[in-house]
Parts: structure tokens; sequence; C-alpha cells
């Protein structure tokens, strides 16, 4: 039977030190979060998908119920005046595009895929990724991804995630859908678009590139040791890896003592 790789943005972007790779991908291990720290995004993505998943079914749900249930759901813990914050913002939402957004027929939310990238004798190795939305912006099929920031800048048009969702799904157009606010004091907050056509020569360039990568991970991961030995050449290479704490650690018994206060062992990465 052959074995199976399961790749996606996130193991390319961790694979840039193949130290980070083995910490998120082989040992499970994830720094401990405040809930502060992944709230806003996740929040305002559920918003959306609800806001976006109303409009596909033609629903008449209540966008803030249904939000307070899926977080619910998924654990998160949300509150009636946390989730009222972020509904604040939702009313800001809609009349910022309600003039654009009748331009997209919506053809899926948070909906995943899963395609083979690369397969020999022994290995096959599936590429996955889960867009926030994909629409037809006047019949042209376009990927629609939620971000959250805080401060003005925009994110390099095309990168590893958005030339693989375009890979994944055979979309040549990529929206980003920016919120910009700020929750602390008073709730100011701002929308902003960027979209752009992917050139189909970038597509296949990154194909090539995945598939080298991919066989790199699976020769790696046929001798972990490679993954130790490249520590100390990446090491602080990366400002803001959050594994810092645990690779500048010299002393054995101090590494143990990090990761058992600062990391927990989680369940595989799954992209969908
Ligand atoms: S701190 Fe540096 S060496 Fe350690 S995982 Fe992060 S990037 Fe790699």
């Amino acid at each position: 039977m052959k074995k199976v790789l399961i790749l996606n943005s996130h193991s390319f972007s961790d694979y840039s030190c193949p130290q980070k790779y083995k910490l998120v991908n082989i040992d499970n291990l994830r720094p401990l979060k405040t809930k502060e720290s992944f709230y806003k995004g996740t929040i305002w993505a559920l918003f959306l998908e609800v806001h976006y998943e109303k409009i596909k079914t033609n629903s008449n749900v209540d966008v803030l119920t249904e939000v307070l249930a899926k977080a619910n759901e998924a654990g998160l813990n949300l509150t009636l005046p946390e989730a009222l914050v972020f509904y604040t913002v939702y009313f800001g939402y809609l009349p910022a595009w309600q003039h654009f957004d009748y331009r997209w027929k919506v053809v899926a939310t948070e909906s995943g895929f899963s395609k083979v990238l690369y397969e020999d004798d022994e290995n096959v190795v599936l590429y996955e990724g889960r867009p926030d939305l994909v629409v037809l912006q006047d019949g042209v099929l376009t990927i629609v991804d939620h971000k959250t920031r805080s401060l003005k800048s925009n994110i390099p048009p095309y990168n590893n995630q958005v030339l693989g969702y375009c890979w994944g799904t055979g979309a040549r157009h990529f929206t980003y859908n920016y919120t910009t606010w700020n929750l602390e004091g008073r709730c100011e907050y701002s929308f902003e678009r960027e979209s752009f056509r992917i050139p189909v020569n970038l597509i296949k360039d990154w194909e090539v590139n995945a598939i080298s990568l991919a066989k790199r991970i699976l020769a790696d991961t046929e001798y972990p040791k490679v993954f130790d030995q490249c520590n100390k050449s990446f090491r602080g290479l990366y400002g803001s890896c959050p594994y810092i704490p645990l690779c500048t650690t010299v002393s054995p018994k101090h590494n143990k003592y990090i990761r058992e206060k600062r990391y927990i062992v989680g369940e595989d990465r799954k992209s969908w």
C-alpha cells in the first residue's frame, strides 16, 4: 500500500525551516494561545462564512444566532457581549460592499479540495486547501480570502497560498477581502479589497516547485535526523517564529520544561 503524505500551504511555509516542519507536522507541537491571539480572525471569518452561506442558500437564518451556535459547536467559548462587538463591524461591512457583492454568485463557503500533487510507486502526495469563499464574479471563478489586520500592510499577491488555491480549484482570479480594525477602546474599522489575475505560468511554476519540495519532504521523512541537523543553521532566521523559545534553549532539562509549559501536543493538522 502506498504511503500518503498530505501537504498544504502551511506545511510548505513550515518547511522553510525543516526544524519547524518537524515541530509542527511531525511532533504536532502547538504554542499555547491566548483567546485574543487568534480570536479576531477566527470569529470574523465565521461571521462572513455564515453571511455568504446565507446568501448562497437564500435562507433567513439570523447571522448572530448562527455564529454563536457555530462558535459553541467548535468550542470557541464566544460570549454574547464579545459577539456583539463583531456584529457591530458586520453592520459596517454590509453597506460597505452591498454595491459590489451583487456581482458575486456564491459557489462555496469554506469548502475544501484535495488533489494529487505527486505519485510514484511508493508514495502519493495530496495537496489540500480550504478557501474561505469561492464566487463567480461577473461569471469568472474567483477565490476570496478574508483577512483581518491591524496594520495597513497588504499581503504579496502571488504567494504560496494563492497559487496553491488556484492550482487546486482551477480559478485564475483571487481577491483579498481585508477588514482592518482596532477593537481596543473605540471600535474603529475599515474595509478594503484587492483583486488580481494569476498568470498561468506562475501556477505552472508553483506546481513544479511544489513537487520538488514534496519529494524533499518525502526523502527527509525517511531520514528524520535531517530535520534536527537543520536546526542550527536556521535558528533565529525567522523573527516571528513561535518556536524561538524552544530552539534557543540549550539545556535539555530547560527545553523539556518549556515544551510542557508553553506548548501542547495537538492533533494532526488538517487542511479541512
Ligand atoms: S526558531 Fe528558527 S530554527 Fe527554530 S523552528 Fe523557528 S525558524 Fe526554525
